[in-house]
């Protein structure tokens, strides 16, 4: 069995396209969803509250219990729980991207984009 990770939006409109696509994305059986409504607001607005660190918390479970190789941070379109435009989702994405790349050295961190019709944009991040 074969595990990847994402750090997703709650909305149910995000699910399944992700799960597709990272199958695929990372030839994995199976994707764990770590989510909360805007994670990705959280983690840059909110960087040292409970709701970020639990996603630590919850990074390193899967670590640890599916010995996850692949992590995705994804925004998406539209998104009640963090209500601001693609650019600034994008460039919250980039800062979050980077810090988990630094805490967690062993994965490959990719950012993802859910557009309006579920389509996957996999965002440039260096
Ligand atoms: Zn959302």
């Amino acid at each position: 069995m074969s595990f990847c990770a994402t750090i997703n939006c709650l909305d149910g409109r995000t699910q399944q396209p992700v799960v597709n696509y990272l199958m695929q994305r990372f030839n994995v059986k199976y994707v764990d969803m770590l989510t909360d409504a805007g994670p990705l607001g959280i983690l840059t607005d909110t960087p040292d509250s409970e709701r970020a660190l639990l996603f630590e918390e919850r990074v390193d479970t899967v670590i640890r219990v599916h010995d996850i190789k692949e992590l995705a941070i994804t925004g998406h379109w539209d998104c009640r729980g963090n209500p601001v435009p693609r650019e600034t989702q994008i460039e919250q994405m980039g800062d979050v991207v980077r810090r988990y790349r630094k805490l967690y050295p062993q994965l490959t961190i990719i950012g993802l984009f859910v557009g309006e019709e579920g389509e996957i944009e996999e965002i440039e991040i260096s």
